[in-house]
């Protein structure tokens, strides 16, 4: 572990390695084939706040490698595009009854798709995202999207306050986190609410998703780790619920400190936590064991099919899906290319591991076995594959969660 580092949120010193997927490309550094081999790696390890309970990486990738140009969009996928629905209807619901337009800012508004289920409630709309490529095309969906990194500065430059401010994944890719949190803090109406989604760590283990922890994201957050955090910028969490997306997210409801009463729901969600030994670094520890337990038995499978003289394809390109392929070491001795949807992806190659991507509308015959990598969509992915399955191809999910 580098010396003198710091926790992210309280500063404390006190820090246990305590899971190790070895070094690493940047995932979302997909290849052009004159490109191949020139990428850099990075280490990608989790350290346990022995302070204040929050995971996270010991390393930073530099915010400007990673998020001034990326290939992720996320109106991809259907089962996506309704949860980002159900977010803005929600979290609508839960404001006062107004007779006002009312206002969103999302930060990391990538290419609007969160923003355009605000719009459909008639919300005016302010995105912020820091990558030009997808906040182009929300652009020109039109919606107003501000390219920037968002902190504190951006928040006073925007000069207005908003009922909701929305934060999806992004908060937690943020280097510059405490500015950015006074930032929220400062573009918050008196009476709005935050709502901010996250990687929710206790499910994350649970499901076994380590696929989720790549550069992009810093800080894995529990729901008593978040609180702390919002705590030190004069706000506080009152209500949240799960959802399966991602392989275990939370979304939370926070406000200014002292303006809305903490749900019945959030303390005991948090009480859950203490009850399963969630902000305990035993239980990060036990997470490293099962993490190499499915590594051996997912490369145990793919040699065996290999052996049995079995085409096998990895089924979606996802960034997560990077982790994984790097972490156990899985190229193209196993997999001949990645089937991927994201028309951005098209020709390019997968960073560690070299794998090429194809277009599904490219896809000429499917093999006997698809490693699905985007695993987390799995009943979506049977539902539209149900005449593959029937077929006999075979659908290989390296990790199983509960609910998903
Ligand atoms: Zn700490």
């Amino acid at each position: 572990m580098p010396k003198d580092i710091e926790c992210k949120i309280c500063g404390g010193t006190d820090l246990t390695p305590c899971l190790d997927l070895g070094m690493q490309p940047w995932g979302n550094n997909f290849l052009r084939e004159n490109e191949i081999g020139s990428e850099p790696l990075y280490p990608l390890r989790l350290i346990y706040c022995n302070t204040c309970s929050c995971v996270q990486l010991d390393y930073t990738v530099p915010k400007e490698v990673m998020f001034s140009d990326h290939t992720y969009v996320s109106g991809t996928t259907e089962t996506l595009r309704r949860h980002f629905e159900e977010t803005a209807k929600k979290a609508d619901a839960a404001l006062p009854e107004s007779a006002e337009p009312r206002s969103v800012l999302d930060i990391g508004s990538n290419d609007g798709t969160q923003l355009n289920e605000y719009r459909k409630l008639g919300y005016s709309c302010l995105g912020v995202e820091s990558c030009k490529k997808v906040a182009d095309i929300a652009i020109e969906n039109g919606i107003e999207t501000i390219v920037e990194f968002f902190n504190l500065e951006t928040a006073k430059k925007i000069g207005r306050k908003f009922d909701i401010i929305n934060a999806s994944g992004i908060f937690f890719h943020l280097e510059e986190l405490h500015s950015a949190s006074e930032g929220i803090k400062e573009a918050l109406k008196d009476d709005g609410i935050f709502v901010v989604q996250f990687l929710y760590m206790k499910n994350i283990v649970e499901n076994l998703a380590f696929d989720q922890i790549y550069h992009e994201h810093l800080l894995y957050y529990t729901l008593k780790t978040l609180r702390h955090l919002l705590n030190l910028h004069g706000m506080e969490p009152f209500d949240c619920y799960l959802s399966p997306i991602h392989g275990g997210s939370a979304i939370v409801y926070a406000c200014h400190k002292g303006t809305r009463p903490v749900s019945d729901n959030f303390t005991r969600l948090l009480q859950d936590e203490e009850t399963a030994g969630a902000n305990s670094l035993k239980w990060y520890k036990d997470f490293a064991i099962r993490v190499a337990q499915m590594k051996e038995d997912t490369v145990a499978y793919l040699k065996k099919k290999k052996a049995e003289g079995k085409t096998i394809y990895g089924f979606g390109a996802p960034v997560k899906g990077n982790t994984f392929l790097n972490y156990c070491k899985i190229g193209t001795q196993y997999l001949e290319c990645l089937v991927e949807k994201n028309p951005l992806r098209k020709g390019l190659y997968s960073p560690g591991m070299h794998i090429p991507i194809i277009l599904e509308e490219e896809l000429r015959a499917h093999p006997d076995v698809y490693l699905v990598l985007a695993w987390n969509f799995k009943e979506e992915i049977l539902r539209n594959n149900r005449h593959l399955v029937e077929k006999g191809v075979e659908f290989y999910f390296p990790v199983n969660p509960k609910g998903v």
